[in-house]
């Protein structure tokens, strides 16, 4: 099999500046089980902490669930003064980020990424095989 192009590693260190939780509106896929555990967190029974900060979306042929924004496009539990305010629970395609997929195919759509995310570029070298397998289960549904 050939090499990917990030044979060679890729550097990345989260500056926790935040614009990756409140910018343009976007998704925060969850399962059902990242949902219960922060659910449980909150103290919220399962039905209503879906209610009140996840709404479904259709994606790959079947209904998604996401964590709602805020009117100004920030994730729900994107807080200003404190960052994520379940971080330790913070869903699958937050712990891969930038490592996901899409943001992998070719060093343009990396380079891509890059300007969004100044976490890109710094700190420790992430292994290919690291990357791969981060990438192979990103937490995002199919296209
Ligand atoms: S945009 Fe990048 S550096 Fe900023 S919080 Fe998100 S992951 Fe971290």
């Amino acid at each position: 099999m050939a090499e990917p192009w990030y044979a060679a590693g890729l550097r990345f260190a989260c500056t926790r500046c935040g614009r990756c939780c409140s910018g343009a509106p976007g998704h925060v896929w969850l399962s059902e089980a990242e949902a219960d555990a922060i659910a449980e967190r909150l103290g919220l029974e399962r039905g209503r902490f879906r209610e009140v900060y996840t709404r479904l979306v259709w994606r790959g042929g079947e209904p998604r669930r996401s964590l709602r924004e805020r009117g100004d496009g920030a994730c729900v539990f994107w807080s200003r003064a404190h960052g994520c305010l379940i971080y330790e629970l913070r869903p699958r395609q937050c712990r891969t980020w930038p490592f996901w997929a899409s943001n992998l195919v070719s060093p343009e759509a990396w380079q891509e990424t890059a300007r969004d995310c100044p976490g890109i570029g710094r700190g420790p070298l992430h292994d290919a095989a690291t990357i791969a397998a981060l990438a192979a289960d990103d937490g995002l549904p199919p296209r």
